[in-house]
């Protein structure tokens, strides 16, 4: 059924398929898994459901690891000593890690369902949010919609121009000309000579500059397009593939109220299994089995040990690389060949919901070449009057990731402010407080995810993922979706059901 839709084109292919099966008996076999984030969380469960005993030890004292959540009241420490406590209004929140599903991450969002996990949509497209380069169009803000609209209109100008001139006539028959010249004059809004100029079929793309209204003045006005030239030399065009890459393609979802109610949910599953405040310090194994030394995080003097017969690891490879741990020497070199992505996210609460109030933007994001790079608007609570919370920034790698985390986290929001004042210029006077994440200074994760160049890949993923005597890996890093949380769920299947038959078989 399942071959049938795909080539049909109903279904697409996915590695996921379906809940797991861990069949015959563990025989009271015990696994200590190591962290409880949704790697951890989603080994844990299956693994108890199949009968092993299982025990979690887990730094903070909240599980779900980057499935964070920050709402007022909260507050955090990163390295360095900075802590921050969180004042947004009661209901709103800011998702400092994770924040958008893709509809074909199955594995999650089988989890979801299964543990009753509602979604809303998230808006990774809004036609009305904004392009902003800050040394094109006299530095003022482009609709989306507008940026997209004359790029593509533009573009099939040209080509319709060669067509007809015959250019095209070595690479294309006269046949299909004619109907490539159609699909130009529909899909580019191109006038019944091939122009892109403007008028009322431009402007059903790239939005009015008087819209249809009622009445005496209700006939509509088109708006004159960007010039090409401005619009390539300023770059903008680079951000319409934040639409067309197949990660960010419609549709996307969250959870509603907030990431972290999937690691809430995952907790009310194997949440008497977790150990919380437990600092792993060390990693020993032999042929019997495995023995985990940790410290309690408010009273790190005194060193415990847990024991069990196998271990599944999902300590992100930053942490893990200064630990001793007892593993082959190729395990140990794939652990320590794995830089981490720098990323930032800044939240900022504004006394009112301005961008939806003053610019009809409701959810989505804007883009800019500013070091902020995105503004992200909220994708519930619409039209609602009240204080609303943006992300003021979402930078990842490069030197501005490196130039804000440097920052103090009230440098980093005042920062914020600045470049999103230019633009919306309602920042100054609706802004009232802000939160600043910036993940290699986040202690239990020390960066974003996994940096894996194709040379590393190479070299070391197999070893990384392969079961080291009673040990096993799994996270985000040992996958080929970093960065993901469908990549940590996967590998962690996929670490237990190799685990499981190695159990199964000795
Ligand atoms: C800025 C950012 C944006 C992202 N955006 C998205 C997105 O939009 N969508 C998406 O699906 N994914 C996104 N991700 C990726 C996603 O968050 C991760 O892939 C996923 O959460 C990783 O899960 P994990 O279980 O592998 O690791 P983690 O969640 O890191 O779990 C590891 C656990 O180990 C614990 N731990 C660490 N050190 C120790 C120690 N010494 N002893 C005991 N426990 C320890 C940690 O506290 C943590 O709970 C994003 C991540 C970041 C940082």
């Amino acid at each position: 059924m399942y071959h049938a839709m795909t080539s049909l084109g109903f279904a697409s292919e996915s590695p996921y398929q379906g809940p797991i099966k861990l069949e015959g008996d563990p025989k009271g076999a015990s696994v200590l898994v190591l962290g409880a984030g949704l790697a951890g969380m989603t080994a844990a469960l299956e693994l108890r459901n199949a009968g092993y005993k299982v025990q979690i030890l887990e730094f903070n004292n909240r599980p779900g690891g980057r499935n964070w959540t920050l709402r007022g009241g909260d507050s955090f420490t990163e390295l360095g000593g900075f802590t921050q406590t969180c004042d947004f209004e009661s209901g709103l929140y800011i998702n400092p890690g994770p924040w958008r599903i893709p509809y074909h991450h199955r594995a999650l969002l089988d989890y979801c369902r299964r543990l009753g996990v509602s979604l809303e949509p998230f808006i990774q497209l809004n036609y009305n949010a904004l392009i902003h380069a800050s040394r094109a169009f006299g530095g003022a803000p482009q609709r989306i919609r507008a940026i997209r609209a004359d790029f593509q209109g533009q573009v099939s100008e040209l080509l319709a121009k060669v067509t007809q001139q015959g250019r095209l006539d070595e690479a294309v028959t006269r046949e299909d000309q004619e109907i490539l010249l159609q699909a130009l004059r529909s899909w580019g809004a191109l006038d019944r000579d091939y122009r892109y100029k403007a008028n009322l079929i431009s402007a059903q793309f790239r939005g009015y500059a008087r819209a249809p209204g009622g009445g005496l003045d209700a006939l509509p006005l088109p708006g004159e397009p960007l010039a090409l030239s401005d619009i390539l030399k300023s770059r903008v065009w680079r951000y319409l593939l934040n639409f067309a890459n197949y990660n960010f393609q419609t549709t996307m979802f969250q959870p509603v109220g907030g990431m972290d109610m999937i690691g809430k949910a995952f907790a009310r599953e194997v949440g008497d299994l977790i150990r919380y405040n437990c600092k792993v310090t060390r990693i020993q194994q032999n042929d019997r089995g495995v023995t985990v030394s940790y410290v309690d995080t408010a009273s790190p003097a005194a060193v415990r040990q847990a024991q069990a017969d196998w271990c599944i690891c999902t300590i992100p490879l930053s942490i893990l690389s200064q630990l001793p741990v007892d593993v082959s020497a190729a395990v140990k070199s794939a652990i320590d060949a794995v830089p981490y992505a720098g990323s930032v996210k800044i939240g900022l609460q504004f006394k009112r919901r301005f961008w939806e109030e003053d610019e009809a933007i409701y959810g989505g994001i804007s883009y800019t070449d500013l070091p902020i790079r995105q503004i992200a608007y909220p994708n519930t609570g619409f039209n609602r009057s009240g204080r609303g919370v943006l992300l003021g920034a979402y930078i990842f790698d490069g030197a501005n990731a490196y130039e804000f985390t440097a920052m103090t986290p009230a440098e980093r929001v005042a920062r914020a402010i600045e470049f999103g004042a230019m633009i919306h210029p309602q920042y100054a006077a609706e802004y009232e407080n802000g939160i600043a994440v910036a993940w290699h200074r986040v202690p239990f994760a020390l960066g974003c995810s996994g940096d894996w160049s194709e040379e590393a890949r190479i070299t070391h993923y197999r070893n990384l993922c392969q079961i080291d005597g009673r040990i096993a890996l799994a996270g985000e890093h040992a996958s080929a979706l970093p960065a993901w949380q469908e990549g940590a769920i996967l590998s962690s299947l996929d670490a237990i059901t190799r685990l499981h038959d190695r159990v199964m078989r000795t």
